[in-house]
């Protein structure tokens, strides 16, 4: 009797443990992808993300004599349904870690297990299970410094090979149409703009991991926090589609650290990091919207507000806030360091609600990653665990001169006051709303908060906290 092979945010054929248990029991093997209430509920860039990832999944399954069936509605329903149309005897996936997932996993081995159909979840999302990594007394780390003492030479073994082939089922069942689901409905930007920018796809995954080897590791240490620069690797988008394992990637790093490569461990750290934000996120699931620290419940945040959506929409009069935020809306991405500056405005200039601008990320971003969105936000708001303290405020003025010196950055997205601005830059003004009337030709706006002042008043925001963290 064929297994299920259920994919969900893992679209790849190696290292992938599900699959190759799948294909090591010689049963004919029925690769299924299902959009369900946690696709429906993704934001728009990471949907139309998810739809593109589709896609060339769907064609690499396909290369080697396989398909990916899609069928839509609750994940249980689909699998109840499809298990009797194949007569399949058992349902394999790979574990994630956030919430819901685990919820609905939950629901769904209990369930599939009470009618007799054996369900099995493997490990692949992250590096190192959640609870493989414990303190002394067996707690969970709650500072990276003293998780990444205890991760970072760790060997995880073995990427696994891919697996010679999948043996097809007699008959194949139906699939709905990826074109019907019409992924990217809710972004218009999506085919027009950031389909540019985006790296789609296993394969792509894979090269994008070796150019960066041979290219910028070299440089990553020191030019990392340079967005103009382009040292990082880029991958984020990959990993959060699971189209590379984090494995692969960590064995990578690990083998050019200790070959004494330059940047080898800053990258491996920073990997870590993405590692750091998974385990918090298993062990305390409401990460992305319960203060980490409870003193900061009593923390006098706004609510949305007018301000905000202009920090929205990138008009905040900040060159390098607005570059950031311009830079994410056409490119679905957001330099590291711009991500904290951005950040770092929101709640401390604007003294707005972290989760306001997680919440916009998570709509916007294409390697929007639930974990480490939430720890990246509770990290600059200072309410997450081993967080910045709230008085570094970011003074984005200062950091461009420190990190954008040249200012190659703003020049790349700020198209105002520019005689002959970069594609970049015009690509925000095709890609914004009509209702938000904007022209390249427009005059850039002043700032909209004094930086001083601002800074004073969320200091005095953050003294007259009766719970300081
Ligand atoms: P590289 O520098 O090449 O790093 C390699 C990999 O390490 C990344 O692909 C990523 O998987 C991981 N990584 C690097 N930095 C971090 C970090 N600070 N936290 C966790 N993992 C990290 N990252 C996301 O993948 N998705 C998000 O939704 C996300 N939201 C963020 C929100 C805020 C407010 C902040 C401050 C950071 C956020 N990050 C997020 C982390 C980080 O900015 C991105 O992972 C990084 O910019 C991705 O670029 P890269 O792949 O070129 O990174």
């Amino acid at each position: 009797a064929p297994v299920i092979l259920w994919f969900r945010r893992d679209l790849r054929l190696s290292d992938h443990e599900a699959l190759c248990a799948a294909a090591a029991s010689g049963r004919p093997v029925v690769p299924l992808f299902i959009h369900d209430e946690t696709v429906e509920t993704l934001g728009a860039a990471a949907k139309w993300r998810l739809g593109e990832g589709l896609r060339v999944f769907v064609g690499a399954l396909e290369a080697t004599g396989s398909r990916l069936i899609l069928r839509r509605g609750t994940a249980l329903d689909v699998l109840r349904a499809t298990v009797v149309e194949v007569g399949a005897s058992a349902v394999f996936w790979q574990r994630v870690y956030d919430r819901d997932g685990i919820t609905r996993d939950r629901t769904v081995k209990t369930a599939l297990k009470v009618a007799g159909i054996e369900a099995r979840s493997f490990a692949g999302a992250t590096v190192f299970e959640p609870w493989d990594v414990s303190t002394g007394s067996g707690a969970a780390y709650k500072v990276f410094t003293p998780f990444w003492r205890a991760i970072r030479g760790r060997n995880p073994g073995e990427a696994l090979p891919l697996p010679a082939s999948l043996v097809a089922p007699e008959s194949w069942p139906a699939s709905e149409s990826l074109r019907g689901w019409n992924m990217g409905a809710a972004l218009d930007r999506g085919a027009k703009i950031l389909a540019r920018h985006a790296v789609v796809g296993e394969a792509a995954a894979r090269d994008r991991l070796e150019r960066f080897r041979a290219e910028r590791l070299e440089h990553y240490a020191e030019g990392r926090d340079h967005p103009a620069r382009q040292c990082t690797s880029g991958l984020s988008e990959n990993l959060a589609s699971g189209e590379i394992s984090p494995r692969a990637v960590w064995l990578a790093a690990l083998g050019d650290w200790q070959a004494g490569r330059p940047g080898a461990e800053k990258f491996l750290s920073e990997l870590g990091w993405r590692e750091f934000a998974w385990h918090l996120m298993y062990h305390a699931p409401d990460l992305d919207r319960a203060n980490w620290r409870t003193g900061w419940d009593s923390f006098p945040w706004r609510g949305d507000n007018a301000d905000a959506e202009r920090w929205r929409r990138g008009m905040t009069g900040e060159p390098f806030v607005d570059a950031a935020m311009r830079e994410m809306f056409v490119t679905g991405r957001m330099h590291n360091r711009a991500r904290m500056i951005a950040a770092s405005y929101l709640t401390k200039n604007l003294l707005t609600d972290w989760r306001v601008g997680l919440d916009w990320f998570q709509e916007c971003l294409t390697d929007w990653d639930p974990a480490a969105n939430a720890l990246g936000w509770q990290w600059v708001a200072g309410s997450g665990p081993d967080a910045a303290p709230f008085f570094r405020i970011f003074n984005p003025r200062l950091q461009a001169e420190r990190f954008d010196r040249d200012g190659g950055y703003r020049a790349a997205f700020i198209a105002e006051g520019q005689a002959e601005p970069p594609q970049t830059a015009l690509e925000y003004f095709k890609a914004a709303p009509r209702s938000w009337n904007l022209s390249p030709g427009d005059r850039y706006p002043t700032p909209l908060t004094d930086l001083a002042a601002s800074r004073a008043r969320a200091l005095d925001a953050y003294r007259g906290m009766d719970a300081a963290p």
